[in-house]
């Protein structure tokens, strides 16, 4: 595997695989990589996995992570200083999952002075996360467009982990008729209903046994709709906040029940719901999500 920090190597890296017929696949990430980003490494490593046989002299299909946290999505009091960082692990992991090319540029590399011209995804991204966050959203799909045309991939797999930035990305792609295929995996968790996530690390195990409350208050909503057919989008938003609030580590940021392709928030329970959590656990604000199709209003 080979580690490439420069713009204009991974440039020229993307151009000779392209041009000589093989395939890239590409998993952007913020590293302290875990077993939800090696997930989405396993799908890419098996999409690029056949030289393309029609091209003469093709090397193998190639996969390419990259670790770049990304200064335009953090907000001036977010914890961009303090997200943890571990390269040497994080090349290690790659080299295991048979990645190809580890892409970390230096944030000076990809926003240098007088860097000026962003994507903002209009409406979508000012909701749930993006109310919590302003410029958040705009600061993903501005770096996400930059690597996908320094990476060229033909595709690129995100997480259903972050369901509101997955959506975005895919109307980003449409909007921007950006050449790439995009594929949404399942979310990753622990034995507890925990989902994996970097900022996992920054628990304590008192705060670890109380981040359980998401999982939880999300399980119970879902079995609200999915079980027990109840159609009030509120109702379902308080218990799923009665749960998140009963802990004492836990402060809520929001709840939210939404339609799964508008982000929408309708009275009644939508046909394809997203239950969408965010929450403080301690100092460390965490978010979650589950997908429900509610029987009583099919889509
Ligand atoms: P991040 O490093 O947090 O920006 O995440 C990089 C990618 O990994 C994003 O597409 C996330 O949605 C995805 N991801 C993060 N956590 C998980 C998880 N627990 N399961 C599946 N995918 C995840």
């Amino acid at each position: 595997m080979d580690v490439v920090r420069r713009v204009h190597q991974m440039r020229e890296i993307s151009r000779e695989a392209r041009g000589t017929g093989r395939k890239i696949a590409f998993v952007p990430t913020m590293g302290a990589l875990h077993d939800g980003h090696l997930s989405l490494v396993r799908e890419a490593r098996q999409f690029a996995k056949a030289p393309l046989k029609h091209k003469a002299g093709a090397k193998g299909d190639i996969v390419v992570v990259s670790v770049f946290v990304n200064p335009t999505q953090f907000g001036p009091t977010e914890d961009f200083e303090t997200y943890p960082r571990d390269i040497a692990t994080d090349a290690d992991l790659c080299i295991q999952e048979g990645v190809d090319y580890l892409f970390c540029p230096e944030p000076e590399g990809m926003f240098p002075e007088g860097y000026r011209t962003f994507v903002d995804v209009e409406g979508l991204g000012s909701v749930l996360e993006g109310a919590s966050r302003p410029g958040f959203f705009r600061g993903v799909c501005t770096v996400v467009s930059k690597l996908f045309h320094i990476v060229r991939p033909h595709r690129a797999y995100f997480g259903q982990k972050d369901a509101q930035q997955a959506l975005i990305m895919r109307r980003m792609v449409r909007d921007l008729n950006l050449d790439v295929d995009l594929v949404i995996a399942p979310t990753l968790r622990h034995d507890d209903g925990v989902a994996m996530s970097s900022r996992n690390a920054r628990l304590n195990p008192a705060e670890r046994v109380a981040a359980t409350a998401l999982y939880r208050a999300l399980d119970r909503g879902r079995s609200m709709i999915a079980a027990e057919g109840v159609q009030e989008s509120q109702r379902v938003e308080s218990v799923v906040r009665e749960i998140l609030v009963a802990e004492e580590r836990v402060r809520v940021d929001y709840v939210a029940v939404a339609d799964a392709e508008t982000l929408e928030r309708p009275s009644r329970v939508p046909g394809e719901c997203l239950i969408a959590v965010a929450a403080w656990v301690g100092e460390t604000r965490l978010i979650d999500n589950v997908m429900v199709k509610n029987p009583e209003n099919p889509a």
